[in-house]
């Protein structure tokens, strides 16, 4: 039997960390299997559906290269794949049901279903919900309606007695008592729409789905799609309810805990690889150890076995740790080019850049390579090398533990050592610097910060003595001379 498996958003925002998973461990499992792997797109909520969140589906995918077999754009033998171009099957298959005596045709108004809601709160009574009133009308009640054109629902008759049990890969096996299902739910709304359930389990079916991965919230609504493959007299497929993602304090993973869509990682400068790997090990492990996983690798060893009971945890800090991973491994040359559009951005590098420019940029990645956790973070740290910097706040010169005055002396001191030194070799001037600093009771930083606030125009920048070279010695020079009048100032007036 070939595996086959879907990924079934609904479009209803921007794709997020724990929709990417279970997309992720459908399409790994249907690489490994050598199965099939369905994009469906549940859009038939069309009040939340929306063209931006397709888009932005399309194009999380595209950024994490995972390409689906079957779906929209795509085709396939069981297409079309976007629900909301499948209404009339769900009307037929409804119907389908409502013929077997397995659902019915509810007339109720709204008004009828607010006075009943109230009467059973008033009352507090056990029963909560639909009271299954038109499940029992006669013929000639029904004749009546359908005359008069009411407007209906068809609803699904869950049956009052028994109960319902469905298996889990992960969980095992979970049942749930036949009146703790809500009592006769709608498949098919009034505008002729299936509700989420009915399409779900129509679909599935009608695309030859073989295993269900999806999030933990839907375990309540597993009764439900066993009573509905069983009204409709089909075999349900395998289910594996995957375990939440939560933040590191233990709550499910949300906007609290920082930002959780996909698009916000790749603005910022995350790279796909250290994504698809991080999220990989939120929940999945394939040795309790093995951490780096390339694409590849996880479309061949992934399985349903490894996925973790217990809820993941996402963790923003070891992603960060996974993407600087990521960049160093590439070479100056592709990480040039990943930073580019950042630059470009920023505006510090045109759209078409010359080969100088070009050139120049290059020659700067062996600066910013070892510390950058985001791509987005090379603005910050080469801005001082495309813009005059300025700082107007002498105190963000000095260092902790040291006066004002201090680092007075201190600036005056290393201009006076740098000037004319321009040919000499950096460790020399570094060591005299060191020197001085010691020789005025300071810790290196205390000269050193200096330097480097006034050269990079911030106290943490890409290694100091690069940083002047590729300015230029001159301009670096004239940068703490400009620092130098600012502190004077200070000290004089302040
Ligand atoms: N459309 C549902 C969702 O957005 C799909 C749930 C399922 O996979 O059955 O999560
Ligand atoms: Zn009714």
């Amino acid at each position: 039997m070939e595996v086959r498996v879907r990924y079934a958003p609904s479009p209803t925002g921007n794709q997020h960390i724990g929709g990417v998973r279970t997309a992720l461990f459908n399409y790994f499992f249907a690489r490994a299997m050598n199965g099939k792997f369905i994009l469906r797109i549940e859009d038939t909520d069309q009040t939340r559906s929306s063209e931006e969140s397709v888009k932005d589906l399309y194009d999380t995918l595209a950024w994490l290269d995972v390409e689906w077999d079957e779906g929209p754009e795509k085709g396939g033998p069981y297409g079309p794949y976007i629900q909301s171009e499948r209404i009339e099957l769900y009307r037929t298959y409804a119907q389908q049901l409502v013929d077997k005596g397995k659902a019915y045709r509810c007339y109720c108004t709204s008004e009828r279903l607010d006075a009943l809601r109230e009467q059973q709160i008033a009352s507090k009574s056990k029963v909560q919900g639909y009271d299954r009133h038109c499940s029992h009308l006669s013929p000639q009640q029904i004749e009546q309606y359908e005359k008069e054109k009411r407007p209906y629902v068809i609803r699904l008759k869950v049956p009052v007695e028994g109960k319902t049990t469905f298996h889990d890969v992960l969980m095992g096996d979970i049942t749930r008592k036949n009146k703790d299902v809500s009592p006769d739910p709608i498949l098919l709304k009034s505008d002729g729409y299936p509700t989420y359930h009915l399409a779900n389990v129509i679909d599935d079916h009608l695309m030859h789905i073989t295993h269900i991965m999806r999030a933990q919230e839907w375990i309540p609504s597993g009764p439900l799609h066993i009573l509905l493959y069983e009204a409709f007299g089909w075999e349900p497929p395998m289910y594996c309810h995957l375990p939440m993602v939560m933040g590191k304090d233990g709550q499910k993973l949300s906007k609290r805990h920082g930002s959780t869509a996909v698009k916000d990682f790749r603005e910022k400068g995350y790279l796909p690889e250290a994504l698809m790997n991080y999220v990989s090990m939120v929940g999945w492990s394939y040795d309790d150890k093995t951490e780096f996983f390339t694409k590849e690798q996880l479309c061949s060893l992934f399985s349903l076995e490894k996925i973790n009971k217990a809820p993941g945890i996402f963790d923003y800090k070891k992603l960060d740790w996974y993407n600087g991973m990521y960049i160093r491994e590439k070479s100056d040359e592709q990480l040039a080019q990943l930073l580019l559009p950042y630059m470009k951005k920023a505006s510090f590098i045109p759209e078409e850049p010359s080969s100088e420019e070009y050139q120049r940029f290059l020659s700067l990645i062996p600066l910013v390579k070892e510390r950058l956790k985001v791509l987005s973070d090379v603005v910050e740290m080469v801005r001082f090398l495309y813009e005059d910097i300025e700082v107007d706040d002498a105190t963000l010169f000095v260092p902790k533990k040291q006066t004002l005055a201090q680092t007075l002396e201190a600036i005056q001191a290393a201009y006076a050592i740098m000037d004319g030194r321009e040919d000499e070799e950096d460790e020399t001037i570094e060591g005299l610097l060191s020197e001085k600093a010691k020789e005025m009771g300071l810790k290196v930083n205390g000269i050193f910060m200096p330097i480097r606030v006034a050269v990079t125009g911030s106290a943490v920048s890409p290694p100091l003595f690069d940083s002047i070279r590729v300015l230029g010695y001159d301009k670096a020079l004239q940068r703490i001379e400009k620092a130098i009048m600012l502190i004077e100032n200070e000290v004089n007036n302040g």
